[in-house]
């Protein structure tokens, strides 16, 4: 088999979906090859932060002025992805007010608004927070639903013509003179080896994007940081809280449906896969965040996840932080001599869409054609359609049925109609895009129900023993660093249930 295609993204994270979207909307098609499933990457693990560009106003005025340009348009093209809570970054007694100052200055810089509020006024509208807090400055953060936003793109994308291969891998890039002439991929659920044929590739790889090019003998410099999560098991507050002080491990709390997630850590990694979260990250992440919300040190944890963060390197700067979160665009052409490739990695699932219309531009500018962006205006599918949890809830007393998970109040009849629609390859793809086993259980009391419902439609494919098993040994890897206490007595439950009832 062989496939020709005027532009080959390798890679469907945001920014690679994104890229397909922008490109079917300038009509010029293209083939997307990603070797998981939508958002396997760094674009399904990270914090879920809708940055305002305060994190960065202070250290990184750059990237904050790109976090809020692009907060104003998905606020318009995106809205059912994102919830609009607002955020504060709060002063605490051991940092004291200097921060702060520099902190209004930058933001009013980069054009980030911002309302400064006393201790009292803070704690009125979060009263959870630490109660010996100096004062809060407000900012238009909130939180953002990674999964919808790839999936709304890839929808999109394929609406206006582009193609994408899932559960494909890239093995090999094809060099011909000053060209890649294309690539070798595999599918591989069939084991299929074939050819896809490109005038132009673009790398949208993000943390691989070094190995990629690898493969086309052409590498770069790229620091691996890898950043844990812990999720609660309640939301602890509305509005998105980060500390006011330069960037630091533990200092953003994301409130994330009926969850809060707690983040993040910055370790420097040599490999992108296989890492873990430590018992060393599970207590920083505890200790920081409960600076803010003293409450957190009797929360129940749920589980436990990290992700890595492509950050492009120029040259050695020491501490992970130092190093820009703006996104590089790479033209090989200039760099290396190879005409029709181009690299795009760093940023932040926030500036997707103008890292996706900065990688168009250029594809163009080397096409010869001179079709304008228009992602900055065109809303995503589904825009008009609320998803909040409110809505959720009065649809759920008004149109009762059968349910399959409680703690997200995902009914049956909402997992029926997508295993009808879409062509699922397998059991992980269904949770990415529904938020099955998201909740308190982590999957353990709705996911064998899930199962029940794959039998009844006959969507189960090979042994069912064996993919129920996988997902267990998956969700223990992230619920095991924060087995104790209370988890670990439901934990001890959910065994029984699956040991005893389904003889696993
Ligand atoms: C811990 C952490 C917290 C973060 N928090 C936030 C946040 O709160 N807010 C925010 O805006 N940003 C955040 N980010 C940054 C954001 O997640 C990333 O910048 C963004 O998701 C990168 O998207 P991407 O598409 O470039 O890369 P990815 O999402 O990593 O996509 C790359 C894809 O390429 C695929 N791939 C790799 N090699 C091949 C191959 N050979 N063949 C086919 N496919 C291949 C991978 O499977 C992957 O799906 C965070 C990142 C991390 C790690």
């Amino acid at each position: 088999m062989k496939i020709k295609a005027e532009v080959l993204i390798i890679g469907g994270g945001a920014t690679g979906v994104g890229i397909s979207r922008d490109l079917a909307l300038r009509g010029i098609p293209s083939v997307l090859i990603e070797k998981g499933d939508f958002a396997s990457g760094a674009s399904g693990r990270n914090h879920g932060l809708f940055h305002s560009g305060g994190r960065y106003a202070v250290s990184d005025p750059e990237a904050a002025h790109e976090c809020i340009s692009e907060n104003k348009i998905l606020r318009r093209i995106a809205p059912h992805c994102i919830e609009e809570t607002d955020g504060f970054f709060i002063s605490l007694p051991e940092e004291g007010l200097d921060y702060r100052e520099r902190f209004l200055r930058a933001c009013e810089k980069v054009g980030i608004q911002t309302t400064l509020l006393s201790r009292d006024e803070a704690l009125e509208q979060e009263p959870e927070l630490n109660p010996n807090l100096l004062s809060a400055v407000r900012v238009p953060d909130g939180a953002i639903d990674p999964f919808a936003l790839v999936l709304g793109n890839a929808k999109d994308a394929e609406e206006h013509g582009a193609k994408i291969l899932l559960h494909t891998e890239i093995i090999s890039l094809i060099l011909n003179g000053d060209k890649v002439k294309g690539a070798k991929v595999k599918d591989l659920y069939q084991g299929e080896e074939y050819f896809v044929e490109a005038s132009y590739i673009i790398n949208a790889t993000g943390a691989w994007a070094s190995q990629t090019l690898k493969l086309a003998g052409l590498p770069i410099g790229m620091a691996l940081s890898k950043g844990s999560m812990l999720i609660t098991n309640r939301r602890l507050t509305h509005r998105v809280i980060n500390r006011c002080r330069p960037p630091f491990d533990g200092d953003i709390i994301v409130p994330n449906h009926t969850v809060s997630i707690l983040g993040t850590t910055s370790i420097r990694l040599e490999e992108v896969e296989n890492f873990e979260v430590t018992p060393h990250e599970v207590s920083l992440l505890i200790q920081e965040t409960s600076k803010m919300i003293p409450a957190i040190q009797g929360t129940r944890l749920i589980r436990a996840y990290a992700g890595i963060r492509p950050l492009f390197q120029s040259e050695e700067k020491g501490d992970d932080r130092a190093i820009s979160r703006g996104f590089v665009l790479m033209d090989h052409e200039k760099r290396d001599g190879i005409k029709n490739l181009v690299t795009i990695t760093g940023g932040k699932l926030m500036t997707y869409r103008l890292m996706a219309e900065k990688t168009s531009d250029l594809i163009c500018k080397k096409m010869g054609t001179n079709v304008p962006c228009s992602t900055h205006s065109k809303p995503l599918p589904g825009a008009n359609r609320p998803t909040g949890l409110t809505e959720r809830l009065k649809q759920f007393t008004t149109d009762r049925g059968e349910v399959l998970c409680d703690c997200e109040l995902i009914q049956k009849e909402e997992v029926k109609a997508l295993l009808e629609k879409e062509k699922l390859k397998n059991f992980q793809d269904i949770l990415h895009r529904t938020r099955l086993a998201k909740g308190t259980c982590q999957g353990g009391f709705c996911v064998y129900r899930l199962f029940g419902l794959l039998h009844e439609l006959r969507k189960i494919e090979g042994d069912s023993n064996k993919i129920l098993k996988g997902f267990l040994e998956e969700r223990w890897k992230g619920i095991r660093p924060v087995l104790w206490g209370t988890a670990l007595k439901e934990e001890e439950l959910i065994e029984s249930i699956y040991k005893g009832i389904f003889n696993l």
